[in-house]
């Protein structure tokens, strides 16, 4: 898990350009005439949750090796199971897609397309005695596949004659039995070790409607019957799915054996899912985080999910970036959350305007200032980015810095400020701490200062101090709500709890989110949501939805330095 030490050091430009496995093996097929050397693969979601930083992965690795080999991807939805699905998920999918930065052009599928001729497949396994009707109830089912070390048993239904079972399948298609009374069932081997051979169920009674195709249906194929036929009709090469479906591919390929006989078969192939610390990635368990409202929705920028990490700030580079970093791998493991919030970090420093945000605000009084008078300050938006130019931040003589750069007492390494000690305020003058006041309870209220008129940054003759503190003219900073988020989790493996009493969310961080109201140079009014700004020496921060014209509201998407490392390391 140190795969963070190991790779943060090269940008994903200049890492050794070795190819991935599934690299190694697209190539091999190009180079034998395979397909014709063409490369088609496809990202297939289940519209029954939003996409987190996983499917990002996914979405990343199938675009990707499509572009790199002049071929094609195609978005499919996997929508089989109309019980959980829903047009709402359809729509923010596809938007994520896009912001991630991927096309799927013309190519926008949905497995639903296929339900007539998945049908008529089925037909066609009944009519070659390869598919039959069970009477028994699901429970019974399970029960006779039995252990992988042992032979199943035999369902008492599995020797039905081709037309019994024909006129019972047409009859479940018809809608004349409830949910759960029948399923259409493959007649492979009871006593494979391969337990998903043990006569898997292809088709369920579903009295539900679906997002597209309305009542036509109340009888539904299975993951397993749908996808490598839809992979199949869209001329799929490469399938690339999880490390889960390796023992799903005997079926996959038995399906396409069974009613294919053309010799273009597409394949699949399994790379392991991603996994973060302190991250809980199952759609499952982020839709109860959402229903149960430990979070506030989807886009709660503390979620994995991609609208969440758009909202907190992230780029779609960064997220790419990431993807590329990690690389994909054969064997599960777990990637350090520290190498994604590095991403972001990296090019947030790159695009992000620098503005001055006090966040604990600690008044300062400029004693020797002339009252009433104000300096525009010509200061650097981006020290990485010298062509973008400046902006105007207006000094006075009241201003904020932030409570934590002052001590009464200071150690002698303190480099900020302290009675009788001197810093600089960045881009103004060096100010020295003549006097402080203190509230009854001891806090420090207000400082008093005098600044020296001959220390003008960009003023020729400098005067050096050891200390720069960022700062807000009082009477010029804007309120803004900022909400300081720490990890969802405080467990590094949210999922491992002490006993069965207990869930992954006996693992929340209580403390995972912040608000405060910080003081924000003025400049800031011109921002826009999801406007990204470096808030200098604390970190970077994103504009929430929640602004209104009256009041900004910030997100931090991630400290200036990984002060988790830190602490916890
Ligand atoms: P989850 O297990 O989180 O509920 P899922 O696999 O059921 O996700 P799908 O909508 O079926 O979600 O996934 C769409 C595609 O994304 C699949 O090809 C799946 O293999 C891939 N995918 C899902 N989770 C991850 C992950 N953590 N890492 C990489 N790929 C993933
Ligand atoms: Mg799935």
């Amino acid at each position: 898990m140190n795969n963070n030490e190991k790779k943060t050091g090269a940008s994903p430009d200049e890492k050794n350009k070795s190819l991935n496995f599934l690299e190694t093996i697209i190539e091999e097929d190009i180079k034998n005439g395979k397909h014709s050397g063409k490369v088609h693969t496809r990202f297939p979601p289940e519209p029954n949750g939003y996409l987190h930083i996983g499917h990002a992965k996914s979405i990343c690795l199938n675009f990707g090796l499509a572009k790199k080999y002049n071929g094609q991807c195609n978005l499919r939805f996997d929508d089989t199971n109309p019980s959980k699905e829903e047009e709402e998920y359809v729509d923010s999918i596809m938007e994520d897609i896009k912001w991630l930065g991927f096309d799927w052009e013309d190519r926008l599928f949905y497995a639903s397309d296929y339900f007539d001729q998945l049908f008529e497949w089925a037909v066609k396994l009944v009519k070659d005695g390869k598919a039959y009707v069970d009477d028994q109830p699901s429970e019974l089912i399970s029960e006779q596949k039995g252990v992988p070390t042992r032979p199943g048993t035999e369902s008492p239904f599995r020797s039905r004659s081709m037309e019994e079972n024909l006129g019972l399948f047409e009859r479940m298609k018809k809608g004349e039995f409830p949910n759960g009374t029948r399923v259409l069932r493959a007649k492979i081997d009871m006593n494979s070790p391969n337990m998903h051979m043990r006569d898997p169920v292809i088709y369920r009674i579903m009295h539900t409607g679906h997002h597209r195709t309305g009542n036509k249906w109340c009888i539904y194929p299975m993951y397993d019957f749908t996808h490598g036929q839809s992979d199949y009709l869209e001329g799929i090469t490469h399938s690339i799915c999880t490390l889960e479906f390796v023992v799903h591919r005997p079926l996959y390929d038995w399906f396409l054996d069974n009613l294919i006989d053309t010799e273009y078969r597409p394949r699949q192939y399994e790379f392991a899912r991603l996994n973060l610390s302190y991250t809980v990635m199952s759609k499952r368990k982020l839709l109860e985080l959402v229903n149960e409202k430990y979070v506030n929705g989807w886009d709660d920028p503390r979620m994995p999910t991609v609208s969440g990490l758009r909202r907190r700030g992230y780029t779609p580079e960064s997220i790419r970036n990431f993807a590329d970093r990690i690389g994909i791998a054969k064997r599960e493991n777990v990637i350090d959350v520290g190498l994604l919030e590095f991403s972001v970090r990296e090019h947030l420093n790159k695009i992000a305007p620098r503005i001055f945000a006090v966040l604990n605000p600690l008044k300062v009084i400029i004693t020797n200032y002339p009252e009433g008078q104000v300096e525009d300050l010509d200061l650097e938006i981006n020290p990485e980015d010298p062509n973008i130019g400046s902006r105007i931040v207006p000094f006075s003589k009241e201003v904020y810095i932030e409570q934590n750069d002052f001590m009464e007492d200071p150690p002698r390494k303190f480099f900020r400020l302290g009675p009788g000690r001197e810093v600089r305020l960045k881009g103004a003058y060096i100010i020295k701490c003549e006097d402080y006041k203190k509230d009854e309870n001891g806090n420090i209220t207000e400082l008093y200062c005098t600044y020296d008129p001959e220390t003008k940054s960009g003023s020729g003759t400098q005067r050096k101090v050891k200390g720069t503190l960022h700062w807000v003219s009082a009477e010029h900073a804007v309120d803004a709500e900022v909400r300081i988020y720490d990890r969802l989790f405080s467990n590094e493996f949210p999922d491992k709890v002490e006993d069965d009493s207990k869930d992954f969310k006996s693992n929340l961080n209580q403390d995972s989110l912040k608000v405060i109201t910080g003081k924000i140079e003025p400049s800031v009014k011109e921002a826009k949501v999801l406007d990204k700004f470096q808030f200098q020496r604390l970190g970077y921060y994103c504009v929430d939805p929640d602004s209104t014209e009256n009041k900004l509201v910030f997100n931090r998407t991630v400290p200036l330095r990984d002060s988790w490392a830190k602490q916890n390391k």
